[in-house]
């Protein structure tokens, strides 16, 4: 998704308003178990200030995943707000953080998808309190109290403590 910047290039204060639907590529999310099955929106601005191009964006979608916990498929959102600056290439003043423009196009999929990975939720769960799988019987231990449990509760500070007194 490539935005044309031609136009606001020419003129000082020129803006351009855009709302685009971006499908984001799943493979890239692959690692996050994360599945984008609707494209998410962007929507915003880019405005010459001085030969600069200033963008804002915000971003709003949503995304398949599994609980951390218990594997039950559930639904995320992520949603953010991104600014970036823009220089032609031709020009000497970068400011720090600026990007240059190739062929006055502004790489809108590219910005939009670095800004959905650093924006993900760190964690993905059904619920706050979702108790999660038995990791020995792999029972959904939100739907069942599975038998391992009363082995798994047993205090480890008392059998270090009876270990010191005998
Ligand atoms: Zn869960
Ligand atoms: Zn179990």
């Amino acid at each position: 998704m490539l935005l044309d910047v031609t136009q606001i290039l020419r003129n000082q204060d020129e803006v351009l308003n855009f709302d685009e639907k971006i499908s984001l590529d799943n493979k890239e999310f692959k690692q996050e178990r994360i599945e984008f099955k609707e494209p998410v929106y962007a929507k915003g601005t880019v405005k010459n200030v001085g030969g600069v191009l200033v963008l804002e964006m915000e971003v709003s979608g949503s995304f398949t995943t599994v609980c951390d916990r218990c594997l039950k498929e559930i639904t995320g959102n992520v949603s953010f707000s991104e600014e970036q600056s823009y220089v032609k290439s031709e020009s000497e003043e970068k400011g720090e953080d600026a990007l240059y423009l190739t062929d006055k196009k502004i790489d809108l999929y590219d910005l939009t998808i670095k800004g959905v990975f650093a924006n993900l939720p760190s964690k993905n769960l059904c619920s706050e309190d979702c108790k999660g799988i038995c990791h020995k019987c792999g029972a959904d231990l939100n739907l069942e109290k599975c038998k391992c449990k009363a082995e798994d509760d047993w205090n480890p500070q008392f059998e270090i403590l009876k270990g010191l007194f005998t």
